[in-house]
């Protein structure tokens, strides 16, 4: 706007406290200022949001009778002193009237809400929203619980089932007293809101609320559920330790694997894995028989054992490692340095991102998934620098009991 009309912007104030009362510092600063001369107008979205109540009202229209302010321009319209005062009077009048935008205004309130880092709305199980400090707390109770849930679901062998049932043993459960549903676990477990940051109108913030799980645990559990979103691949054909290292001593062939299930009358059950040849060889009819996987480990243990390791070796290398344990301690620094750097970069990035964004250069679905990249990158670097040397320490120190 103030491009459009040729206006020199003397100064940019963000009042975060609410118009509804008189005596808000910014604001104030702003008439003095104004009172002093250094600017002559100003542009704001609405009336309503220079003066709320009928004192900082009154103030306005006062400086606009007595050409202290000459111009205001509002998104809409401008007003000058040589306006009816009965005009600007009802304008005012209107503007205390907050009701009658509401719906509007309540909705960039929000968005100013969400980027200063309040989370706009009910808080998610693991947190509560503190009424008293109009923010969102951690849960301490439930917050554990959920933190256990993604330690679990990490591991890899849970379904969400599983998940469900976890919550419901702990007190957890739909109103109806069932334990919850596949798709709100999922979108539980997949909600970034439990590393700091959360999403509002489709766009990913940084919260100011406390996160209670770190990113890496997050991302494991992330690859976990996209590894069960897959069907399950047959168990006959999981690959075993030799297979493609060792080719069969007569023929030359690969060698394979397979995994025998016997079931005994007694209910005992035994599991074997066999190694044999693939018998791929047309020109040699190879009679190897199959072998057990445990005779062909104590073959190959005994071929490596002399290469094995003298004992007074391993002292010495030892004594290597420690050292070596130490050097990377002493350049862990430069590590968090180049986080920082990188950091610092990303901060550019988003505000370049925002930038294009505005300009009509990038489509909102563009920048919203940039964002959300860089915000996620941001997060993995933060972690880094709190804990350089041990990434995974943060959550499998905080057992589920303390
Ligand atoms: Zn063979």
């Amino acid at each position: 706007m103030a491009k459009d009309e040729n206006l020199n912007i003397a100064q940019e104030f963000i009042e975060r406290q609410s118009a509804k009362k008189p005596g808000r510092p910014v604001f104030n600063e702003m008439l003095a200022r104004i009172e002093k001369g250094e600017a002559q107008g100003i542009i704001s979205w609405k009336l309503d949001r220079l003066a709320r109540n009928p004192v900082d009202g009154g103030q306005i229209s006062w400086f606009l009778q007595q050409g202290v302010i000459r111009h205001i321009k509002t998104h809409d319209r401008s007003f000058y002193p040589t306006d009816n005062v009965l005009m600007t009077s009802v304008e005012f009048g209107m503007a205390n009237q907050f009701i009658l935008d509401l719906k509007t205004n309540t909705k960039r309130g929000l968005d100013a809400k969400a980027k200063r880092g309040d989370y706009p709305g009910r808080a998610p199980l693991g947190y509560i929203n503190d009424s008293r400090i109009k923010l969102v707390a951690v849960d301490k109770k439930k917050s554990k619980i959920v933190r256990r849930a993604f330690e679990l679901y990490a591991e890899g062998n849970w379904r969400l089932e599983d998940a469900a049932n976890f919550f419901a043993e702990n007190g957890i459960k739909t109103k109806g007293g069932n334990p919850m549903k596949r798709d709100n676990v999922s979108y539980l477990l997949s909600n970034p809101f439990y590393i700091g940051l959360f999403r509002y109108t489709g766009e990913l913030h940084e919260g100011n609320h406390e996160p209670i799980i770190t990113k890496q645990l997050f991302d494991k559990v992330q690859a976990a559920l996209k590894a069960r979103s897959k069907p399950p691949s047959s168990p006959a054909n999981h690959p075993q330790a030799l297979c493609g290292a060792i080719r069969c001593g007569t023929c030359g062939m690969m060698i394979t694997a397979e995994h025998k299930i016997k079931r005994q009358k007694n209910g005992n059950v035994h599991e074997y894995t066999y190694y044999r040849c693939t018998r791929k060889n047309k020109a040699v009819r190879c009679s190897e028989p199959p072998i057990r996987e445990e005779m062909l480990d104590r073959q190959l243990s005994n071929l490596l054992k002399k290469y094995a390791m003298p004992a007074d070796w391993a002292a010495e290398l030892t004594k290597m490692s420690e050292r070596d344990e130490k050097e990377a301690a002493q350049s862990t620094t430069a590590l968090v340095q180049e986080a920082r750097g990188e950091i610092q970069g990303i901060s550019q990035k988003l505000q370049r991102l925002l930038d294009a964004y505005l300009d009509q250069d990038i489509e909102q679905e563009t920048y919203r998934s940039e964002r959300a990249g860089l915000l996620l990158r941001k997060k993995s670097l933060e972690e880094k620098i709190a804990n350089p040397l041990y990434p995974s320490k943060n959550h499998s120190l905080k057992k589920f009991s303390d």
